[in-house]
């Protein structure tokens, strides 16, 4: 059993009282002994030296006994409502962090969600701008998914959307953005990257959703993506920033889709 800092306190106030009743008791008991042998007035005042003594140890006693049975209990009932408090705290502060998390992830593929993104877009524009380095975009739409339910059903068009997030995942910078926006259509905020960096990154991804096969059951099937590229021009908004990356996204699909347009 571990005791808390003020029921240790407690104990050693106790110890000190009971030592100190202990010598009380032990001088009441020296002064007792031999006071017959002594002449009348030194034993007056013996006698009365040793009932001051007797009443402190009286009072000592009493203070033991109400600190055990008063006092202790109080402590006792404390510690044991600030631990329960404690713990409450842990699991409300360990609930709201999960709670959070939750809110801002896709739940199919893991991946940030909408809200996320539409939060994070801004936040880089600002971060990047301060330090004058650019902010791209890519925009992300599987071609005629559409068709992946219809012919394999849902649950497998879900397992190709897990396996395109997880693609994105693996070809992309830990501090890049990569969120669903919404159904089959993915975004990736890489900032720091040079108009040529990214256009590979972007072409790079293209070829690897390409090269995918995904197996479930005995279904084996592929997918293609088209994506908008753009970088940020320094003064647009966010929401104009993106709109540009979709249009150009548009543009892909236009084109003949599986292909990246910047
Ligand atoms: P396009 O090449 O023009 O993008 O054609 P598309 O078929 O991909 O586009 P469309 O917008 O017509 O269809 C998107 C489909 O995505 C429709 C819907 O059934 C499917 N979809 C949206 N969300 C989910 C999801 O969470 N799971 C699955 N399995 N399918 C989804
Ligand atoms: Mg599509
Ligand atoms: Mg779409």
């Amino acid at each position: 059993m571990r005791f808390h800092k003020a029921e240790s306190a407690f104990f050693v106030f106790v110890a000190l009282v009971l030592g100190a009743g202990v010598l009380n008791l032990h001088a009441y008991g020296v002064l007792h002994a031999d006071v017959t042998s002594l002449s009348s007035q030194l034993a007056g005042d013996r006698v009365y030296v040793a009932q001051l003594l007797f009443a402190s140890g009286v009072l000592l006693a009493t203070g033991i006994i109400f600190g055990t049975f008063l006092i202790y209990p109080l402590i006792r009932g404390q510690v044991r409502v600030e631990g329960t408090l404690r713990a409450m705290t842990e699991t409300l502060s360990q609930r709201s962090e999960t709670l959070q998390q939750a809110a801002l992830t896709d739940g199919l593929t893991g991946t940030q969600n909408r809200r996320y993104f539409d939060d994070a877009l801004p936040e880089y524009l600002g971060e990047f701008a301060r330090i004058d380095k650019p902010v791209g975009l890519l925009i992300l739409d599987l071609d005629h998914f559409k068709l992946v339910n219809d012919n394999h059903g849902h649950d497998v068009g879900d397992q190709v959307l897990r396996e395109v997030a997880n693609c994105l995942k693996d070809m992309t910078r830990h501090h890049d953005v990569v969120a669903r926006l919404g159904g089959e259509e993915f975004a990736v905020v890489a900032p720091n990257m040079t108009p040529e960096l990214l256009f590979k990154l972007a072409e790079r991804i293209r070829k690897a959703i390409a090269a995918m096969t995904i197996t479930s059951g005995n279904v084996r099937l592929k997918v293609t993506a088209s994506v908008g590229l753009a970088i940020w021009d320094g003064s647009e908004d966010a929401e104009s920033f993106y709109r540009r990356a979709d249009r150009m996204l548009y543009q892909a699909k236009r084109m003949g889709r599986n292909r990246v347009s910047a």
